[in-house]
């Protein structure tokens, strides 16, 4: 029997009763062949490798991290927390030392959630990463953090989250928005006025396999992790990068998959997407399983795959390269000037319109970030959807200074004498959410 390197917890919620509809490729079964994989393969059986029931996070636990309006409960299901449960257990099994590393093996996903929720998007409807660190921040008092997301599509909502913060670096490998879901993503998203740099965006051409993919995590990524010096590395483990997803376009293989894991070496591993249910996810999950236990892999290999079918031409290689190299000096030298900034007296605004895709609903936003030298600022925004009009959310972010704390006191006062329908107030300072 072979002994880990790490002891490993693997937190295990299939959501058998949730699906978007019975033949979206968000449903129920997603995992089933996952778990008959890694207990086919003994996984269970190792030492130091368990299995674990996931919390159920509350809707404290949400608001700590999203304006969801109407409110929360309307945009979630208890599947949704259970999921977002998974992570916080994830979180707490190696902040407890319970164990070395943790895998939040759960669904429904959650990186395409933004700060605010209106709705559902790109099958997501609550952010499971961001709602797991913010939760490490309130309870163990974790700064720094980095959040690598290798799904194939951009995290937007991981990005949105943290666009002012630059706490959390957030970098994301994903096939070039202009030819998937959700558009975004490109190098040029590299954070907002407070946080520049700290949003890498590494957009990879259709078609690239292992090669191209190691090449970015071993040339930006890891030299940025480094410089970061992340207390806690998160990977939003998303598996449809590999050559069998059928809603995807890449060439990444199970064992690239666990070899990106055994190279980055992430303290939390929380699934994503990945719709090749049983072409792709037994062996990619059980891969990313044995690599965070520092097991041997080099076994686990799907019945059909050929690497001399994906090789990857010069050409291609090339321009990767050059992606790579403007993606790591979006880190190290970001650039300074913004000439898009749209100022509002003491305030940066930014006009957004997102679209729900999941949910079908359209919601703009009028978002306010207050410009002080001190801390990163106050955030508003206000916000109305075809679902729900006229909101507003104000947030006090962790470790801002005094005078931005009532700042955001005065600007809740002062919503609370206009007609919005709902207001939000996240004070993280104090630890509560006012209506
Ligand atoms: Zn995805
Ligand atoms: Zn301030």
């Amino acid at each position: 029997m072979q002994q880990v390197k790490n002891r490993l917890g693997v937190i295990f919620f299939p959501a058998f009763d949730w699906a978007i509809s019975p033949t979206h490729p968000e449903r129920e079964e997603r995992l089933l062949y996952t778990m008959d994989q890694l207990k086919e393969e003994g996984i269970f059986d190792i030492p130091g490798i368990t299995e674990y029931k996931p919390d159920v996070a509350t809707i404290d636990d949400v608001e700590r991290v999203h304006f969801c309006f109407p409110d929360v409960k309307s945009n979630v299901t208890d599947s949704h927390l259970i999921s977002a449960g998974g992570t916080i257990k994830a979180a707490r099994l190696i902040m407890e030392k319970d164990e070395d590393k943790a895998f939040a093996l759960v669904r429904p996903p959650g990186h395409h959630a933004m700060k605010v929720v209106h709705g559902g998007r790109g099958f997501c409807n609550i952010n499971i990463e961001a709602i797991m660190i913010e939760y490490l921040r309130d309870n163990y008092g974790i700064k720094k953090v980095a959040i690598v997301d290798t799904d194939c599509h951009h995290g937007d909502g991981s990005q949105d989250i943290y666009w002012h913060d630059p706490d959390t670096l957030y970098i994301s490998i994903h096939q070039d928005g202009r030819t998937l879901y959700p558009g975004s993503g490109f190098t040029h998203e590299i954070g907002g006025p407070k946080a520049k740099g700290k949003t890498i965006n590494i957009p990879l051409p259709p078609n690239t396999s292992d090669e191209g993919f190691l090449y970015a995590l071993e040339h930006v990524v890891l030299p940025i992790l480094e410089d970061f010096k992340p207390e806690i590395v998160v990977n939003s483990a998303g598996q449809d990068n590999h050559y069998t997803d059928p809603i995807t376009n890449m060439n990444f293989s199970a064992t690239g998959y666990a070899t990106l894991n055994k190279m980055l070496d992430p303290d939390l591993v929380v699934l994503e997407g990945g719709y090749s249910i049983q072409g792709a996810l037994p062996y990619v999950n059980l891969g990313i399983v044995l690599a965070l236990a520092g097991l041997d892999y080099s076994y686990v290999k799907e019945p059909d795959y050929d690497p001399a079918k994906f090789k990857m031409d010069t050409k291609t290689m090339d321009y990767i390269k050059r992606i790579c190299e403007t993606a790591y000096n979006n880190y190290f030298s970001p650039p300074q000037s913004d000439i898009t900034l749209e100022k509002d007296g003491d305030w940066i605004v930014r006009d957004k319109e997102i679209f729900y895709d999941t949910s079908y609903i359209v919601e703009k936003q009028k978002e306010y970030l207050y410009d002080c030298n001190q801390c990163r600022g106050v955030l508003k925004i206000e916000t109305s959807s075809t679902r729900v009009t006229n909101c507003i959310a104000i947030e006090a972010p962790l470790n801002c200074c005094e005078r931005c704390l009532n700042i955001a006191y005065m600007e809740y006062e002062k919503a609370k004498k206009r007609a919005y329908s709902h207001i939000q107030f996240i004070d993280r300072v104090n630890k509560k959410v006012l209506k």
